[in-house]
C-alpha cells in the first residue's frame, strides 16, 4: 500500500531515547539481562508526601477539566517556586501547565514559529529539540561544541551563528546529554551578544535545576535585558522522579502564554487534574526535601567517571548537572571489535548494546556524533556491572 501518512510524520524521527528504553524492554522480555542506560529517568520513587497529595485529590474529586493553563493554585506555587529559586517574577497570566516539559516546548515551537525561522541548537542538545522544531515548520540550527569546551557554546559561537532569520536559540541548563552547566557569567556573556539583537527570542530549558552538583543554578530570564524574551521551561520529572505524571510549565511575556494556552485548549484541554494537585505539594516543598535524590546521583557520577575513566578510549568531561555522562568515542572508529567494524556513535552504541548488553544512545541522536550518551539514573550496582561489561568488550 501507498504511504498514506502525512509528510510532516514521515520525516519526523522517532525519539532516539524512547527507541532505546522501547528497544531495551523488547530485548529483556526475550529473556536477555539488559542494563538500560539509555533513558534519562530517576530510578527513585515519588517521594511520599506527594503521592499523598495526589490520593487526596482524588478523594476531593478533582475529576473535572481543570482550566486549559493549569489550575490558579498551582500556577501561584509555579510563581513562588520561580520567585524562591530563580529569582523571577512571573504573575499567574504567564504560567502555562501542560503535560509535561515536552509538550511545554512543543506548544512554545507551535507558537513562537514560521515556516523557515531559523532556531539555534548548541550541540549537543537534547534529542526532541530539533524534530519540535521542524513539525512547527522551522529550521534547526546546529551550533557544535566540543569537549574541551565543556560542550558550552562561546559568545562569538553565538554571534556566528546568527543570521537574519535567527528566530530563536533553544539550550537546557544543566545540559542534556552533556550535563555542562553554564554559570551566571557565561550566561552574561551570551547576554551581551543577545542584546544587540533584541529579535531573538530564547527557550530555557531548566528542567534539570535542581541535579546540580555545583550549586548555584542560573536563570537567563534573571539577566538584564533577557526576561522579556525568555521563555523559562521547567517541570517535575526530573528532580521529583515525577516522569510518569507528565507536568511540566513555563513563565514567558503573557502574550506567549495566551498563545500556548489556546493552542493547548485545541490540543489537549490542559494537564492531568490529579497530577496537577500533587505538582502543587511537590513544588511547596523546601528543596532540602528531595537533597537525598540529588546527593545520590552526585556519588552515582564520580563512579561513573572513575569507572569510565579506566577504560582506554574514553574522553571525559566533568558533568556538573544532571544525570548523564556523554563520552567521546570517536577512538574506537574504523576500529574492528569481535568482528564488528565500529564507523560511528550508532554503531558504537549497538556494540554495547549486543556484545555488553548495556543500552545507551548514539551522541548522533543529541547532534553529536563522536560521544554516547550514558544516563547514571540507575543503581550502584548496575552502574559497576555496565562499565564492568563495557571494560570487557572494548
Ligand atoms: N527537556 C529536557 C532537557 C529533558 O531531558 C526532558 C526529559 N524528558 C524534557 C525536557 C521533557 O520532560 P518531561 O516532558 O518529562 O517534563
Ligand atoms: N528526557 C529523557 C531522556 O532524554 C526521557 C526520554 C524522553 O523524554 O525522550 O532520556
Amino acid at each position: 500500500m501507498t504511504n498514506h501518512l502525512s509528510e510532516r510524520i514521515t520525516n519526523m524521527a522517532t525519539s532516539a531515547t524512547l527507541a532505546m528504553a522501547a528497544k531495551t524492554r523488547e530485548l529483556r522480555s526475550e529473556g536477555k539481562d539488559i542494563i538500560g542506560l539509555s533513558l534519562g529517568e530517576p530510578d527513585f520513587n515519588i517521594p511520599d508526601f506527594i503521592k499523598e497529595a495526589a490520593k487526596q485529590a482524588i478523594d476531593d474529586n478533582y475529576s473535572s477539566y481543570s482550566p486549559v493553563d493549569g489550575y490558579a493554585d498551582l500556577k501561584q506555587a509555579i510563581a513562588n517556586k520561580f520567585k524562591r529559586d530563580n529569582g523571577l517574577d512571573y504573575n499567574l497570566n504567564q504560567i502555562v501547565v501542560s503535560t509535561g516539559a515536552k509538550q511545554s516546548l512543543a506548544n512554545v515551537a507551535m507558537v513562537m514559529l514560521n515556516q523557515g525561522d531559523e532556531v539555534l541548537l548548541p550541540a549537543p542538545y537534547w534529542v526532541s529539540y530539533s524534530d519540535i522544531v521542524k513539525i512547527a515548520e522551522g529550521v534547526p540550527v546546529e551550533v557544535p561544541t566540543t569537549i574541551e569546551s565543556d560542550f558550552k557554546m562561546t559568545p562569538a559561537q553565538l554571534e556566528a551563528a546568527i543570521t537574519p532569520k535567527t528566530k530563536m536559540i533553544w539550550f537546557s541548563s544543566p545540559c542534556n546529554p552533556s550535563g555542562s552547566v553554564y554559570s551566571k557569567e557565561e550566561l552574561e556573556g551570551l547576554a551581551v551578544v543577545l542584546r544587540k539583537h533584541p529579535n531573538i527570542f530564547i527557550v530555557s530549558d531548566e528542567i534539570y535545576e535542581h541535579i546540580n552538583f555545583i550549586g548555584g543554578h542560573a536563570s537567563i530570564a534573571s539577566i538584564d535585558g533577557m526576561y522579556e524574551r525568555t521563555i523559562t521551561v521547567n517541570g517535575v520529572s526530573k528532580a521529583f522522579a515525577m516522569t510518569g505524571w507528565r507536568i511540566g510549565y513555563i513563565g514567558a511575556a503573557d502574550w506567549i502564554a495566551k498563545a500556548c494556552t489556546k493552542f493547548q485548549g485545541q490540543i489537549t484541554s490542559g494537564a492531568n487534574a490529579i497530577a496537577q494537585r500533587a505538582t502543587i505539594a511537590a513544588l511547596e516543598a523546601p528543596v532540602s526535601k528531595i537533597q537525598y535524590m540529588i546527593d545520590e546521583f552526585h556519588k552515582r557520577r564520580d563512579l561513573v567517571l572513575e569507572l569510565l575513566g579506566e577504560i582506554e578510549g574514553f574522553k571525559l568531561n566533568v558533568p556538573e548537572g544532571a544525570f548523564y555522562v556523554f563520552p567521546n568515542i570517536s577512538s574506537f572508529f574504523g576500529k574492528t571489535l569481535k568482528g564488528t567494524t565500529i564507523n560511528n556513535a550508532s554503531d558504537f552504541a549497538l556494540y554495547l548494546l549486543e556484545h555488553a548488553n548495556v543500552a545507551t544512545v548514539t551522541g548522533e541522536a543529541f547532534g553529536n556524533p563522536d560521544c554516547i550518551r550514558i544516563s547514571y539514573a540507575a543503581s550502584e550496582k548496575e552502574l559497576k556491572d555496565a562499565m564492568a561489561r563495557i571494560k570487557a568488550v572494548v
